[in-house]
């Protein structure tokens, strides 16, 4: 028999990609979202379901071999259920599981994960070669008890569990019953307590104890913004299993002067007059890595406001080849002389040379109005008023796909 309902419900295929299944769920989950439909609860937990299975290499393997069954009461490989939720949950297994690695302890390893926030500047991104320091907290197995929580002698079997470690919980998904194990939350999971008296003074028993330690992570020339950096095992130690990873979130800061946008950089705020935008210039700035360059402009290439020009070759390095860079746009403010800037005979003069005005013949019925400048506004009500380019950096969506790999 083919097993097909969890495709079904998220309206893919067997032979449908990742990419496939994620971009139909999402659809889906927004759809049915409880908020946005509270009618539709169980569908959107059986999308939810369905996207649970398929979205993990393992367990969509069993899907498709097994179906549910395969996933609720164990096959081949898997052994028995108990075996079967202990390698999807290793928290409830004991430390004999604790070895699981892959994409199939993907939940446990996902609590004991570290997540932090490192701000880099542009010139960082831009130059490479450095490293910075993080401090963070995590938790460790307690030194005094040995991560026992309190002498072994005194341990008792948890009456919650019955020493198992883990609890049994059902929820219904429309038409199946989707059974799943989690952890005791009597004795997290060891399956043993100890009274309160005799418990560990450093850790109040609970086996584990906070540290302050520091991480150096490397800038890689070119690194986007947003990057995750992780180190393996560096996170927080679970009482029961594996390390959670480290993972650092490299967060561009934002620049006086550029504006990044992946591989290429912005220079915004260049200020020229009418004088430079019409009869030439030269223009000097420092770059990221502290080179002074200078673009220059021939008479008579005319600049308009909000105009873009691109010096090729002049933006970010790329992050896999840093010999190869994006390029530099500009955009060029033309700053216009005050009132009264030159007398009548001179602005006569100054009409010669310019392009002549539009033919005009005034309507017989028109009827003049007068035109007065806009007195200034209270602060911010011209905002988005302004042309030309935004300030919302496109590139601030995560990118969580690219995943740099240091050992811890
Ligand atoms: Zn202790
Ligand atoms: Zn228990």
């Amino acid at each position: 028999m083919e097993n097909v309902e969890l495709y079904e419900i998220l309206g893919v295929n067997k032979n449908s990609t990742d990419a496939e299944i994620k971009k139909n769920y999402r659809k889906l989950a927004k759809e049915f979202h409880p908020d946005k439909n509270p009618e539709a609860g169980d569908k959107f937990k059986e999308i939810s379901f369905a996207y649970e299975i398929l979205s993990d290499p393992d367990k969509r393997k069993i899907y498709d071999r097994y179906g549910l069954k395969g996933l609720q009461e164990g096959s081949d490989g898997f052994g028995d259920a108990s075996e079967f939720f202990s390698h999807w949950f290793p928290f409830s297994g004991g430390h004999s599981h604790s070895s699981g690695g892959g994409g199939g302890n993907s939940r446990a390893r996902a609590a004991a994960q570290v997540v932090k926030k490192l701000e880099v500047t542009l010139e960082e991104l831009f130059n490479g070669n450095v490293s910075k320091s993080i401090e963070y907290t995590r938790t460790s197995y307690c030194a005094a008890c040995d991560g026992e929580g309190g002498p072994k002698t005194n341990m008792e079997q948890c009456k919650a569990c019955n020493g198992t470690g883990r609890t049994a919980n059902y929820s219904f998904m429309g038409a199946f019953v989707n059974a799943f194990e989690s952890t005791c939350p009597s004795c997290y999971g060891r399956g043993t307590t100890i009274p309160e008296d005799c418990r560990c003074s450093t850790c109040s028993g609970s086996g584990l104890v906070e540290e302050e330690v520091k991480q150096e992570v490397p800038i890689e020339k070119g690194a986007p913004n947003m990057l995750k950096v992780l180190f393996a095992s560096a996170g927080n130690q679970p009482l029961v299993g594996e390390r959670g990873d480290l993972i650092v979130v490299l967060v561009q800061a934002e620049h006086p002067v550029f504006i990044r946008r992946q591989n290429d950089l912005f220079l915004r705020d260049i200020h020229i007059n009418v004088t430079q935008a019409l009869c030439g210039f030269v223009h000097c700035f420092q770059h990221l890595d502290g080179r002074s360059i200078y673009i220059t402009n021939k008479p008579g290439d005319v600049i308009k406001h909000a105009e873009l020009r691109v010096v090729t070759g002049e933006g970010m390095p790329l992050r896999n080849n840093p010999f190869e860079r994006g390029d530099l746009f500009v955009e060029f403010n033309i700053d216009f002389p005050d009132d009264n800037f030159a007398t009548i005979e001179q602005m006569q003069l100054l009409e010669t040379l310019l392009p002549p005005r539009p033919p005009f013949t005034m309507p017989e019925d028109a009827e003049e109005v007068v035109m007065m400048e806009v007195p200034p506004y209270g602060e911010g009500s011209h905002a988005g008023a302004h042309g030309g380019m935004d300030d919302d950096d496109e590139d601030g969506t995560p990118h969580f796909d690219s995943v740099q790999c240091q050992t811890g």
